[in-house]
């Protein structure tokens, strides 16, 4: 009997085309329930897992999932949503999707960043309402890039590639990281680390990369925003609940801070209450690796994950590579 692989939405090419003679492919075509995945779990066999960021992938999915789950390849590189622990106790892989994402988030975060800094949410509106009424020298002025510091909070991949993006503005650059991060010499040479009250207080920009941890749950909350300069922008690509949405409403209807670009929400897809109304916040619906490139390349990462761990190999993306550690299971998959 061939391996089964279960997604929950439908991932786009090359997925179906990689797994085509070496799986059985199951896709349920929508977000299931907790209930649901579970019940889908225990009813058929599944060897591999391919979940989306909005399922919830705790002890009681997983152990749904056995004797048969040996890896959840989630198409994403954050992994909030699975509870590794649990994942790693049940010698279950865990695996993600990071690097191929990285440009088309920066990308992404930038957008968000003229958008919110030049006011052009609000100029749009402004336009489409009729109330343009011509050139006018104090009309909807905004926050100058160049010689205006960016703080950026986790300098890992997208941190990186945003501050790259920024230089070129003519930006000055301070990141804050909890760890001693990788950063090449011609950049580490460009930009400066500081602590995260400098950032707050000094930064005009400040954009958030961190994975959504305990740690940085609420990172931004009611006391940082307050600490924030009235001329400052916020931008937040990584995960929605680094911000505490409801004193951001209040930061941005108070004017503690002078905008928001917003990629991602606490409790996704609902907003916190007020948010839709605040003119100078700028709202995408989470598209940051929303480019036709990177879906494809997600893709392909998240079925190699899958084919790896079905052919008995530790996932070349496993973020718990140690749950293998000596005692790989036997390939459900010949050797190509
Ligand atoms: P990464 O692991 O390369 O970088 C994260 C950095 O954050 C690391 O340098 C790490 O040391 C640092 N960090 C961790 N905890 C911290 C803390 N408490 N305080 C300060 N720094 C801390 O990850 P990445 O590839 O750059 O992705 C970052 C996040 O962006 C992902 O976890 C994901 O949630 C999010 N993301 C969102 C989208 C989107 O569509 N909006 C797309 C891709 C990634």
């Amino acid at each position: 009997m061939p391996a089964t692989v279960l997604c929950t939405l439908d991932l786009p090419p090359p997925f179906p085309e990689l797994m085509e003679g070496a799986v059985a492919l199951r896709s349920l075509g929508r977000i299931p329930s907790h209930e649901e995945l579970c019940d889908e779990l225990r009813g058929r066999p599944v060897d591999a897992l391919c979940p989306q960021l909005r399922d919830t992938i705790d002890a009681a999915v997983l152990d749904a999932g056995l004797p048969t789950l040996r890896c959840v390849s989630v198409y994403a590189v954050g992994y909030n949503n699975v509870d590794i622990a649990a994942a790693t106790e049940r010698g279950i892989a865990v695996a993600n999707t990071p690097g191929v994402l990285t440009d088309a988030t920066a990308d992404c975060t930038v957008g968000l960043m003229l958008a919110s800094a030049r006011r052009l949410r609000e100029g749009d509106a402004e336009v489409r309402a009729g109330r343009f009424h011509g050139w006018e020298p104090t009309y909807l002025l905004g926050l100058e890039l160049r010689d205006s510091l960016l703080g950026v909070v986790g300098f890992g991949r997208i941190g990186q590639a945003v501050a790259r993006r920024c230089l070129g503005f003519g930006m000055r650059v301070a990141y804050y990281d909890s760890t001693d991060p990788h950063v090449d010499g011609d950049l580490q040479s460009r930009v400066s680390r500081a602590s995260m009250e400098t950032l707050l207080a000094d930064a005009d920009v400040i954009s958030l990369h961190v994975p959504l941890t305990e740690e940085t749950h609420h990172l931004i909350d009611e006391s940082a925003l307050r600490r924030m300069k009235p001329t400052a922008v916020l931008v937040n690509t990584s995960r929605g609940a680094v911000i505490d949405e409801r004193a951001l409403v209040r930061a941005l209807q108070e004017h503690w801070i002078a905008g928001c670009g917003l990629d991602v929400y606490e409790n996704e897809p609902a907003l916190a209450p007020g948010l839709v109304d605040c003119a100078t916040a700028v709202l995408a619906p989470h598209l940051g690796s929303a480019t036709v490139k990177t879906r494809a390349a997600m893709a392909e990462l998240c079925a190699l994950n899958a084919l790896d761990a079905l052919a008995g190999r530790v996932p070349r993306h496993c973020v718990n590579p140690e749950v293998w550690a000596g005692k790989a299971p036997p390939p459900l998959l010949s050797p190509e």
